[in-house]
Protein backbone atom coordinates (compact mmCIF):
# COMPACT_ATOMS: atom_id res chain seq x y z
CA UNK A 1 0.00 0.00 0.00
CA UNK A 2 1.11 3.26 -0.63
CA UNK A 3 3.07 5.34 1.82
CA UNK A 4 0.76 8.45 3.42
CA UNK A 5 2.96 11.86 4.23
CA UNK A 6 1.45 14.46 5.99
CA UNK A 7 2.56 18.32 5.65
CA UNK A 8 2.64 20.60 7.87
CA UNK A 9 2.07 23.99 5.92
CA UNK A 10 1.77 24.93 1.89
CA UNK A 11 4.84 27.13 1.28
CA UNK A 12 6.42 27.02 -1.83
CA UNK A 13 8.91 23.85 -0.75
CA UNK A 14 5.78 21.96 0.93
CA UNK A 15 3.95 22.10 -2.88
CA UNK A 16 6.77 20.92 -4.51
CA UNK A 17 7.89 18.30 -1.96
CA UNK A 18 3.89 17.40 -2.43
CA UNK A 19 3.80 17.18 -6.24
CA UNK A 20 7.28 15.26 -6.39
CA UNK A 21 6.24 12.93 -3.50
CA UNK A 22 2.87 11.97 -5.26
CA UNK A 23 4.51 11.67 -8.52
CA UNK A 24 6.22 8.39 -6.76
CA UNK A 25 3.24 7.33 -5.41
CA UNK A 26 2.99 9.03 -2.25
CA UNK A 27 -0.57 9.63 -0.76
CA UNK A 28 -0.28 13.11 0.68
CA UNK A 29 -2.06 15.22 2.88
CA UNK A 30 -1.60 19.02 3.84
CA UNK A 31 -2.38 20.95 6.54
CA UNK A 32 -2.07 25.15 6.47
CA UNK A 33 -3.04 27.45 9.21
CA UNK A 34 -3.28 30.51 6.55
CA UNK A 35 -6.66 30.43 5.14
CA UNK A 36 -4.92 30.10 1.13
CA UNK A 37 -1.51 28.17 0.37
CA UNK A 38 1.61 29.53 -0.73
CA UNK A 39 3.66 30.78 2.47
CA UNK A 40 5.34 34.03 1.75
CA UNK A 41 4.01 33.44 -1.85
CA UNK A 42 1.11 34.78 -1.15
CA UNK A 43 -1.67 36.58 -2.52
CA UNK A 44 -3.65 39.74 -1.56
CA UNK A 45 -6.98 41.45 -3.73
CA UNK A 46 -8.52 44.60 -2.59
CA UNK A 47 -10.29 47.16 -4.54
CA UNK A 48 -9.95 45.55 -7.80
CA UNK A 49 -6.21 45.52 -7.46
CA UNK A 50 -4.41 42.05 -7.38
CA UNK A 51 -1.16 42.21 -5.22
CA UNK A 52 1.89 39.17 -5.13
CA UNK A 53 2.12 39.75 -0.86
CA UNK A 54 5.73 38.90 -1.08
CA UNK A 55 8.53 37.43 -3.78
CA UNK A 56 8.06 39.87 -7.11
CA UNK A 57 10.78 37.80 -8.99
CA UNK A 58 13.33 34.79 -9.00
CA UNK A 59 16.85 33.89 -10.34
CA UNK A 60 17.81 30.40 -11.51
CA UNK A 61 14.69 29.79 -13.29
CA UNK A 62 16.10 26.37 -14.56
CA UNK A 63 14.74 24.66 -11.06
CA UNK A 64 11.42 25.10 -11.65
CA UNK A 65 11.96 23.62 -15.11
CA UNK A 66 13.96 21.10 -13.25
CA UNK A 67 10.94 20.48 -10.78
CA UNK A 68 8.33 20.09 -13.23
CA UNK A 69 10.51 17.64 -15.50
CA UNK A 70 10.81 15.62 -12.51
CA UNK A 71 7.28 15.48 -12.47
CA UNK A 72 6.95 14.04 -15.61
CA UNK A 73 4.49 17.59 -16.02
CA UNK A 74 5.20 19.90 -18.83
CA UNK A 75 5.62 23.57 -17.44
CA UNK A 76 2.76 25.16 -16.64
CA UNK A 77 4.55 28.83 -15.97
CA UNK A 78 4.98 31.27 -18.78
CA UNK A 79 8.14 32.71 -17.57
CA UNK A 80 9.59 36.41 -18.87
CA UNK A 81 13.21 37.53 -18.25
CA UNK A 82 12.94 40.78 -16.66
CA UNK A 83 15.03 43.29 -18.78
CA UNK A 84 16.57 45.58 -17.48
CA UNK A 85 16.99 43.23 -14.66
CA UNK A 86 16.86 46.35 -11.88
CA UNK A 87 17.40 49.88 -11.38
CA UNK A 88 19.12 51.22 -8.49
CA UNK A 89 18.16 54.92 -7.23
CA UNK A 90 20.81 56.70 -5.15
CA UNK A 91 19.40 59.74 -3.35
CA UNK A 92 21.75 62.10 -4.34
CA UNK A 93 21.89 61.16 -8.23
CA UNK A 94 18.70 62.00 -10.12
CA UNK A 95 19.16 59.53 -13.00
CA UNK A 96 18.59 55.84 -11.84
CA UNK A 97 21.78 53.13 -12.90
CA UNK A 98 19.73 50.32 -14.83
CA UNK A 99 21.46 47.09 -14.74
CA UNK A 100 21.58 44.99 -17.30
CA UNK A 101 22.93 41.51 -18.34
CA UNK A 102 24.39 42.53 -21.47
CA UNK A 103 27.92 43.75 -19.88
CA UNK A 104 28.41 46.27 -23.00
CA UNK A 105 25.40 47.79 -21.88
CA UNK A 106 25.80 47.84 -18.48
CA UNK A 107 29.48 49.70 -18.69
CA UNK A 108 27.04 52.69 -20.63
CA UNK A 109 25.66 53.05 -17.61
CA UNK A 110 29.18 53.81 -15.11
CA UNK A 111 30.52 56.49 -17.99
CA UNK A 112 31.77 58.63 -16.63
CA UNK A 113 32.06 57.24 -12.94
CA UNK A 114 34.33 54.11 -13.23
CA UNK A 115 37.04 53.84 -15.35
CA UNK A 116 37.25 50.21 -17.41
CA UNK A 117 34.30 49.56 -15.42
CA UNK A 118 33.68 46.72 -18.63
CA UNK A 119 36.96 44.65 -17.92
CA UNK A 120 36.13 45.03 -13.93
CA UNK A 121 32.79 43.35 -14.31
CA UNK A 122 34.12 40.85 -16.90
CA UNK A 123 36.80 39.73 -14.12
CA UNK A 124 34.53 40.51 -11.23
CA UNK A 125 31.75 38.41 -12.68
CA UNK A 126 33.91 35.52 -14.02
CA UNK A 127 35.50 34.86 -10.53
CA UNK A 128 32.09 34.65 -9.49
CA UNK A 129 31.35 32.10 -11.88
CA UNK A 130 33.97 29.60 -10.93
CA UNK A 131 32.87 30.03 -7.62
CA UNK A 132 29.40 29.36 -8.46
CA UNK A 133 29.99 25.85 -10.73
CA UNK A 134 32.55 24.98 -7.85
CA UNK A 135 30.51 24.54 -5.33
CA UNK A 136 26.73 23.84 -6.38
CA UNK A 137 26.84 20.39 -6.65
CA UNK A 138 28.58 19.99 -3.26
CA UNK A 139 27.39 22.81 -1.45
CA UNK A 140 23.93 23.27 -2.63
CA UNK A 141 22.51 20.69 -4.41
CA UNK A 142 23.39 17.58 -2.06
CA UNK A 143 22.00 16.34 1.31
CA UNK A 144 24.68 15.91 4.15
CA UNK A 145 24.82 13.48 6.79
CA UNK A 146 26.32 15.55 9.83
CA UNK A 147 29.05 18.17 10.04
CA UNK A 148 31.76 16.20 9.20
CA UNK A 149 29.94 14.62 5.78
CA UNK A 150 29.61 18.49 5.13
CA UNK A 151 33.48 19.67 5.80
CA UNK A 152 34.18 16.48 4.39
CA UNK A 153 32.27 17.48 0.99
CA UNK A 154 33.80 21.32 1.27
CA UNK A 155 37.32 19.85 0.94
CA UNK A 156 36.31 19.07 -2.67
CA UNK A 157 36.17 22.68 -3.38
CA UNK A 158 39.01 23.75 -5.17
CA UNK A 159 41.64 25.27 -2.69
CA UNK A 160 42.08 28.80 -4.86
CA UNK A 161 38.57 29.90 -3.33
CA UNK A 162 39.21 29.43 0.03
CA UNK A 163 40.55 33.34 0.48
CA UNK A 164 37.21 34.29 -0.56
CA UNK A 165 35.66 32.78 2.67
CA UNK A 166 38.05 34.84 4.93
CA UNK A 167 37.66 38.24 2.77
CA UNK A 168 34.03 40.26 2.84
CA UNK A 169 32.09 40.91 -0.14
CA UNK A 170 32.95 44.41 0.64
CA UNK A 171 36.78 43.99 0.68
CA UNK A 172 36.37 42.09 -3.04
CA UNK A 173 34.52 44.44 -4.55
CA UNK A 174 36.24 47.11 -2.76
CA UNK A 175 39.62 45.90 -4.49
CA UNK A 176 38.22 45.80 -8.13
CA UNK A 177 35.61 48.75 -8.26
CA UNK A 178 37.06 52.22 -7.28
CA UNK A 179 33.04 54.13 -7.17
CA UNK A 180 30.99 53.76 -4.39
CA UNK A 181 28.10 53.40 -6.27
CA UNK A 182 29.43 49.98 -8.36
CA UNK A 183 30.54 48.78 -5.04
CA UNK A 184 27.21 49.30 -3.73
CA UNK A 185 25.29 48.10 -6.09
CA UNK A 186 26.86 44.77 -6.45
CA UNK A 187 26.57 44.17 -2.84
CA UNK A 188 23.35 44.34 -2.50
CA UNK A 189 22.36 40.94 -2.36
CA UNK A 190 24.04 39.99 0.43
CA UNK A 191 20.82 41.79 2.80
CA UNK A 192 18.99 38.51 1.23
CA UNK A 193 21.58 36.62 2.78
CA UNK A 194 21.21 38.32 6.36
CA UNK A 195 24.17 40.36 6.52
CA UNK A 196 25.71 43.19 5.30
CA UNK A 197 28.56 43.54 2.61
CA UNK A 198 30.99 44.68 5.13
CA UNK A 199 30.50 40.94 7.24
CA UNK A 200 29.25 38.56 4.35
CA UNK A 201 32.05 36.27 2.96
CA UNK A 202 33.34 37.16 -0.85
CA UNK A 203 32.70 33.60 -1.77
CA UNK A 204 28.84 34.69 -2.13
CA UNK A 205 29.70 37.21 -5.01
CA UNK A 206 28.44 34.38 -6.82
CA UNK A 207 24.81 35.29 -6.86
CA UNK A 208 25.99 38.52 -8.62
CA UNK A 209 26.88 36.26 -11.29
CA UNK A 210 23.28 34.05 -11.04
CA UNK A 211 21.71 37.52 -11.28
CA UNK A 212 24.03 39.03 -14.04
CA UNK A 213 25.12 36.43 -16.15
CA UNK A 214 24.24 32.92 -15.89
CA UNK A 215 20.24 32.76 -15.28
CA UNK A 216 18.88 36.81 -14.66
CA UNK A 217 15.73 37.33 -12.95
CA UNK A 218 12.61 36.43 -13.85
CA UNK A 219 8.69 37.22 -13.52
CA UNK A 220 6.04 34.51 -13.83
CA UNK A 221 3.33 35.89 -16.24
CA UNK A 222 -0.25 36.44 -15.09
CA UNK A 223 1.88 37.30 -11.58
CA UNK A 224 3.89 34.94 -9.04
CA UNK A 225 1.35 33.42 -7.49
CA UNK A 226 0.38 31.49 -10.59
CA UNK A 227 2.99 29.57 -9.26
CA UNK A 228 0.67 28.45 -6.31
CA UNK A 229 -2.51 28.90 -8.60
CA UNK A 230 -0.40 26.15 -10.88
CA UNK A 231 0.90 23.74 -8.06
CA UNK A 232 -2.37 23.26 -6.30
CA UNK A 233 -4.65 22.65 -9.26
CA UNK A 234 -1.83 19.95 -10.44
CA UNK A 235 -2.08 18.87 -6.95
CA UNK A 236 -5.86 18.47 -6.45
CA UNK A 237 -5.93 16.74 -9.68
CA UNK A 238 -4.08 14.16 -7.80
CA UNK A 239 -6.05 13.51 -5.29
CA UNK A 240 -3.88 15.91 -2.72
CA UNK A 241 -6.55 17.42 0.29
CA UNK A 242 -4.91 20.53 1.84
CA UNK A 243 -6.77 21.74 5.09
CA UNK A 244 -6.51 25.17 5.42
CA UNK A 245 -6.90 27.18 9.05
CA UNK A 246 -5.58 24.29 10.46
CA UNK A 247 -2.21 24.49 12.98
CA UNK A 248 0.03 21.96 14.03
CA UNK A 249 1.13 22.36 17.65
CA UNK A 250 2.59 19.42 19.16
CA UNK A 251 3.64 16.18 18.87
CA UNK A 252 2.75 12.14 19.94
CA UNK A 253 5.30 9.80 19.64
CA UNK A 254 6.76 6.80 20.58
CA UNK A 255 9.82 4.93 20.25
CA UNK A 256 11.63 7.77 18.73
CA UNK A 257 8.92 7.66 15.70
CA UNK A 258 5.29 10.36 15.57
CA UNK A 259 2.27 8.54 15.91
CA UNK A 260 0.70 11.92 15.07
CA UNK A 261 1.04 15.74 14.88
CA UNK A 262 -2.14 17.30 17.35
CA UNK A 263 -3.50 20.85 15.88
CA UNK A 264 -4.96 23.65 17.74
CA UNK A 265 -8.39 22.15 18.34
CA UNK A 266 -7.16 18.78 19.56
CA UNK A 267 -7.77 16.86 16.08
CA UNK A 268 -4.74 14.38 15.95
CA UNK A 269 -2.97 13.97 12.08
CA UNK A 270 -1.66 10.87 11.33
CA UNK A 271 0.90 8.86 8.80
CA UNK A 272 3.58 6.85 8.39
CA UNK A 273 5.70 10.19 7.32
CA UNK A 274 5.34 13.80 8.35
CA UNK A 275 7.04 16.99 6.23
CA UNK A 276 7.27 20.00 8.24
CA UNK A 277 6.95 23.12 6.32
CA UNK A 278 7.22 25.28 9.13
CA UNK A 279 10.30 27.37 10.27
CA UNK A 280 12.97 24.19 10.72
CA UNK A 281 14.46 26.00 13.30
CA UNK A 282 11.28 27.55 15.17
CA UNK A 283 9.43 24.59 14.59
CA UNK A 284 11.69 22.43 16.70
CA UNK A 285 11.86 24.31 19.40
CA UNK A 286 8.00 25.86 19.71
CA UNK A 287 6.25 22.43 19.01
CA UNK A 288 9.16 19.84 19.39
CA UNK A 289 10.45 21.40 22.30
CA UNK A 290 13.89 20.62 21.78
CA UNK A 291 16.70 22.54 24.12
CA UNK A 292 18.73 23.41 21.33
CA UNK A 293 16.06 25.46 20.06
CA UNK A 294 14.68 27.05 23.03
CA UNK A 295 13.70 30.61 22.53
CA UNK A 296 17.04 31.61 24.14
CA UNK A 297 18.81 29.61 21.72
CA UNK A 298 16.31 30.71 18.83
CA UNK A 299 16.89 34.36 19.57
CA UNK A 300 21.00 33.74 20.02
CA UNK A 301 20.73 32.60 16.18
CA UNK A 302 21.63 34.65 13.40
CA UNK A 303 17.99 35.96 10.92
CA UNK A 304 17.13 37.91 8.22
CA UNK A 305 15.86 41.13 8.35
CA UNK A 306 12.32 41.90 8.73
CA UNK A 307 9.87 42.71 5.73
CA UNK A 308 8.32 46.00 6.26
CA UNK A 309 5.29 46.31 3.07
CA UNK A 310 3.21 48.40 1.26
CA UNK A 311 0.28 47.01 -0.99
CA UNK A 312 -0.87 50.40 -2.95
CA UNK A 313 -3.07 50.78 -6.05
CA UNK A 314 -2.67 54.03 -7.48
CA UNK A 315 -4.35 56.32 -10.46
CA UNK A 316 -2.22 56.51 -13.21
CA UNK A 317 1.02 55.54 -14.67
CA UNK A 318 4.37 55.53 -12.88
CA UNK A 319 7.34 56.10 -16.27
CA UNK A 320 9.91 56.24 -14.37
CA UNK A 321 9.74 52.82 -12.55
CA UNK A 322 10.50 49.81 -14.00
CA UNK A 323 9.40 45.84 -12.24
CA UNK A 324 11.92 45.80 -9.96
CA UNK A 325 13.54 49.05 -8.24
CA UNK A 326 16.12 49.83 -5.49
CA UNK A 327 15.84 53.30 -3.65
CA UNK A 328 19.04 53.54 -1.48
CA UNK A 329 20.13 56.74 0.69
CA UNK A 330 23.54 58.28 0.59
CA UNK A 331 24.78 56.79 4.08
CA UNK A 332 25.48 53.11 3.23
CA UNK A 333 27.41 52.14 6.06
CA UNK A 334 25.89 53.87 8.69
CA UNK A 335 22.70 51.65 6.56
CA UNK A 336 24.15 48.56 7.02
CA UNK A 337 25.96 48.95 10.69
CA UNK A 338 22.56 49.68 12.41
CA UNK A 339 19.48 48.57 10.07
CA UNK A 340 20.05 45.09 11.81
CA UNK A 341 20.15 45.88 15.21
CA UNK A 342 18.23 49.12 16.07
CA UNK A 343 15.20 49.23 18.11
CA UNK A 344 13.83 52.54 15.76
CA UNK A 345 12.27 52.36 12.44
CA UNK A 346 14.70 54.26 9.58
CA UNK A 347 14.68 57.52 9.46
CA UNK A 348 15.99 57.47 5.79
CA UNK A 349 14.53 53.89 4.67
CA UNK A 350 16.12 51.99 1.76
CA UNK A 351 13.31 50.05 0.13
CA UNK A 352 12.21 47.91 -3.16
CA UNK A 353 9.30 49.16 -5.25
CA UNK A 354 8.09 47.04 -7.56
CA UNK A 355 5.05 47.45 -9.96
CA UNK A 356 3.92 44.30 -11.37
CA UNK A 357 1.04 46.11 -13.65
CA UNK A 358 3.96 46.78 -15.64
CA UNK A 359 4.28 42.90 -17.04
CA UNK A 360 0.60 42.01 -15.70
CA UNK A 361 -1.61 44.64 -16.09
CA UNK A 362 -4.56 42.68 -15.47
CA UNK A 363 -2.92 43.30 -11.56
CA UNK A 364 -4.60 46.73 -11.70
CA UNK A 365 -7.67 48.81 -13.29
CA UNK A 366 -7.39 50.15 -16.70
CA UNK A 367 -5.16 53.49 -16.38
CA UNK A 368 -3.82 52.28 -12.70
CA UNK A 369 -0.69 50.70 -11.42
CA UNK A 370 -0.10 48.08 -8.42
CA UNK A 371 2.99 49.36 -6.37
CA UNK A 372 4.50 46.94 -3.62
CA UNK A 373 7.09 48.94 -1.70
CA UNK A 374 9.31 46.37 0.63
CA UNK A 375 11.81 48.08 3.51
CA UNK A 376 13.86 45.72 4.99
CA UNK A 377 13.84 46.55 8.56
CA UNK A 378 14.98 45.13 12.21
CA UNK A 379 13.51 41.65 13.27
CA UNK A 380 11.02 41.63 16.40
CA UNK A 381 13.86 40.90 18.71
CA UNK A 382 15.19 44.68 18.40
CA UNK A 383 12.08 46.53 17.26
CA UNK A 384 8.97 44.43 19.11
CA UNK A 385 6.55 48.19 18.84
CA UNK A 386 5.04 48.87 15.35
CA UNK A 387 2.82 51.25 16.66
CA UNK A 388 4.93 54.08 14.19
CA UNK A 389 3.62 51.42 11.09
CA UNK A 390 1.87 54.62 9.50
CA UNK A 391 4.67 56.91 10.18
CA UNK A 392 6.94 55.14 8.06
CA UNK A 393 4.96 54.60 5.66
CA UNK A 394 4.43 58.32 4.93
CA UNK A 395 8.55 59.11 5.17
CA UNK A 396 8.52 56.20 2.33
CA UNK A 397 6.03 57.55 0.01
CA UNK A 398 7.03 61.18 0.65
CA UNK A 399 10.39 59.79 -0.26
CA UNK A 400 9.45 57.96 -2.91
CA UNK A 401 6.91 61.03 -4.69
CA UNK A 402 10.05 63.38 -4.26
CA UNK A 403 12.56 60.69 -6.09
CA UNK A 404 9.88 59.72 -9.33
CA UNK A 405 7.99 62.75 -9.47
CA UNK A 406 4.50 61.17 -8.70
CA UNK A 407 2.23 62.12 -6.15
CA UNK A 408 2.08 58.81 -4.21
CA UNK A 409 0.13 60.06 -1.80
CA UNK A 410 -2.56 62.31 -3.94
CA UNK A 411 -3.17 59.24 -6.05
CA UNK A 412 -3.47 56.57 -3.79
CA UNK A 413 -6.61 54.26 -4.05
CA UNK A 414 -5.81 51.77 -1.76
CA UNK A 415 -3.51 51.03 0.80
CA UNK A 416 -2.54 48.10 3.08
CA UNK A 417 0.47 48.11 5.30
CA UNK A 418 2.12 44.59 6.70
CA UNK A 419 4.60 45.18 9.48
CA UNK A 420 7.17 42.17 11.01
CA UNK A 421 4.17 41.51 13.55
CA UNK A 422 1.23 40.78 10.61
CA UNK A 423 4.02 38.96 8.74
CA UNK A 424 4.92 36.49 12.09
CA UNK A 425 0.99 36.68 12.46
CA UNK A 426 0.21 35.38 8.72
CA UNK A 427 2.75 33.16 8.43
CA UNK A 428 4.21 31.98 11.74
CA UNK A 429 8.04 33.18 10.79
CA UNK A 430 9.74 33.36 13.88
CA UNK A 431 10.64 37.32 15.11
CA UNK A 432 9.01 38.24 11.92
CA UNK A 433 12.01 37.29 10.25
CA UNK A 434 11.15 37.58 6.37
CA UNK A 435 13.83 35.31 4.67
CA UNK A 436 14.92 32.84 7.41
CA UNK A 437 17.38 32.04 9.05
CA UNK A 438 20.65 34.12 7.55
CA UNK A 439 23.15 32.11 5.65
CA UNK A 440 26.29 33.32 7.65
CA UNK A 441 29.36 30.26 7.24
CA UNK A 442 28.23 28.94 10.80
CA UNK A 443 24.57 28.67 9.36
CA UNK A 444 24.75 27.02 5.82
CA UNK A 445 25.12 23.38 4.65
CA UNK A 446 25.65 20.88 7.29
CA UNK A 447 25.74 23.75 10.29
CA UNK A 448 21.73 24.89 9.54
CA UNK A 449 19.44 22.95 10.41
CA UNK A 450 18.80 19.75 8.94
CA UNK A 451 15.94 18.15 6.26
CA UNK A 452 15.94 14.86 8.58
CA UNK A 453 14.79 15.50 11.83
CA UNK A 454 17.85 14.61 14.75
CA UNK A 455 14.98 11.64 16.77
CA UNK A 456 12.08 10.85 14.58
CA UNK A 457 12.89 8.58 12.02
CA UNK A 458 9.58 9.56 10.32
CA UNK A 459 10.02 14.01 10.25
CA UNK A 460 11.56 15.34 7.41
CA UNK A 461 11.93 19.89 6.56
CA UNK A 462 11.56 21.53 3.91
CA UNK A 463 11.96 25.17 2.65
CA UNK A 464 13.57 28.27 4.06
CA UNK A 465 15.46 27.86 7.31
CA UNK A 466 16.64 24.03 6.34
CA UNK A 467 19.13 23.25 3.53
CA UNK A 468 20.39 24.63 0.99
CA UNK A 469 18.60 28.19 2.14
CA UNK A 470 16.38 31.08 1.42
CA UNK A 471 14.79 32.02 -1.80
CA UNK A 472 12.40 30.74 -4.43
CA UNK A 473 15.11 28.35 -6.14
CA UNK A 474 16.68 27.32 -3.27
CA UNK A 475 13.30 26.09 -1.81
CA UNK A 476 12.52 24.07 -4.81
CA UNK A 477 16.01 22.50 -4.41
CA UNK A 478 15.33 21.86 -1.02
CA UNK A 479 11.96 20.17 -1.80
CA UNK A 480 14.51 17.72 -4.04
CA UNK A 481 16.66 17.09 -1.37
CA UNK A 482 13.89 16.14 1.40
CA UNK A 483 12.16 13.95 -1.40
CA UNK A 484 15.49 11.85 -1.92
CA UNK A 485 16.56 11.18 1.73
CA UNK A 486 12.65 10.29 2.02
CA UNK A 487 12.71 7.87 -1.22
CA UNK A 488 16.37 6.98 -0.06
CA UNK A 489 15.01 5.86 3.70
CA UNK A 490 11.61 5.02 3.09
CA UNK A 491 11.03 4.01 -0.53
CA UNK A 492 9.08 1.66 -2.31
CA UNK A 493 8.95 3.76 -5.32
CA UNK A 494 6.43 3.98 -7.49
CA UNK A 495 6.46 4.93 -10.79
CA UNK A 496 3.92 5.78 -13.35
CA UNK A 497 1.60 7.55 -11.30
CA UNK A 498 -0.12 10.51 -12.87
C1 LIG B 1 8.48 40.23 1.65
C2 LIG B 1 9.23 39.08 1.05
C3 LIG B 1 9.75 39.20 -0.24
C4 LIG B 1 10.45 38.14 -0.80
N1 LIG B 1 10.91 38.28 -2.08
C5 LIG B 1 11.52 37.24 -2.68
C6 LIG B 1 11.85 37.34 -4.05
O1 LIG B 1 11.59 38.35 -4.71
N2 LIG B 1 12.45 36.26 -4.63
C7 LIG B 1 12.73 35.11 -3.93
O2 LIG B 1 13.27 34.17 -4.52
N3 LIG B 1 12.39 34.99 -2.62
C8 LIG B 1 11.79 36.02 -1.98
N4 LIG B 1 11.40 35.91 -0.68
C9 LIG B 1 11.72 34.67 0.05
C10 LIG B 1 10.73 33.55 -0.26
O3 LIG B 1 9.43 34.05 -0.12
C11 LIG B 1 10.90 32.38 0.70
O4 LIG B 1 12.26 31.96 0.74
C12 LIG B 1 10.04 31.18 0.31
O5 LIG B 1 8.78 31.56 -0.17
C13 LIG B 1 9.90 30.30 1.53
O6 LIG B 1 9.16 29.16 1.21
P1 LIG B 1 8.98 27.99 2.26
O7 LIG B 1 8.84 26.71 1.49
O8 LIG B 1 10.06 28.03 3.28
O9 LIG B 1 7.56 28.24 2.92
P2 LIG B 1 6.87 29.47 3.67
O10 LIG B 1 6.59 30.51 2.68
O11 LIG B 1 7.59 29.82 4.91
O12 LIG B 1 5.52 28.76 4.07
C14 LIG B 1 5.39 27.96 5.22
C15 LIG B 1 3.90 27.71 5.43
O13 LIG B 1 3.73 26.92 6.60
C16 LIG B 1 2.62 27.42 7.33
N5 LIG B 1 2.83 27.04 8.74
C17 LIG B 1 3.80 27.49 9.56
N6 LIG B 1 3.69 26.90 10.76
C18 LIG B 1 2.63 26.07 10.69
C19 LIG B 1 2.00 25.19 11.63
N7 LIG B 1 2.46 25.04 12.89
N8 LIG B 1 0.90 24.47 11.23
C20 LIG B 1 0.41 24.62 9.95
N9 LIG B 1 0.97 25.44 9.05
C21 LIG B 1 2.06 26.15 9.40
C22 LIG B 1 2.67 28.93 7.12
O14 LIG B 1 1.43 29.54 7.35
C23 LIG B 1 3.10 29.00 5.65
O15 LIG B 1 2.00 29.01 4.79
C24 LIG B 1 10.67 36.94 -0.07
C25 LIG B 1 10.16 36.81 1.23
C26 LIG B 1 9.45 37.87 1.79
C27 LIG B 1 8.87 37.73 3.16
Amino acid sequence: MAKKVLIIGTGLGALATALRLSTRGYKVEMVERYHRAGGRLNLMQKDGFTFDVGPSFFSMSYEFTELFKDCGIPNPLQLEELNPVYSVNFAHRNKPFYIYKDMEKLAREFDGLETDFETKIRKYIGTAKKVFHDTEDIVIRRNFNSKLDYLLQLTRVPVKHAPMMFRSMWKELDGIFSSEEAKVIFSLVAFFLGSTPFQTPAVYSLLNYTELEHDGYWNVKGGMYKIVEELVKLLEARGVKIHYNTEISSVSSHNGKIDAFVDTNGKRWTADLYVCNSDAAAFRGTVLKRKRYSVEKLDSMEWTLSPFTIYLGVKGKLDNLIHHNYFLGNNFKQYADTIFKTSVAPEKPYYYVNVSSKSNPACAPEGHENVFILCPVPDLRYKPDWSDSEKLADTILEDLSQRTGFDFKANRVTQTIMTPIDWKDAFNLYRGSGLGLAHGLNQVGGFRPSNKDEEFNNLYYVGASTTPGTGLPMVVISSRLATERIEKEHGPVYADVV
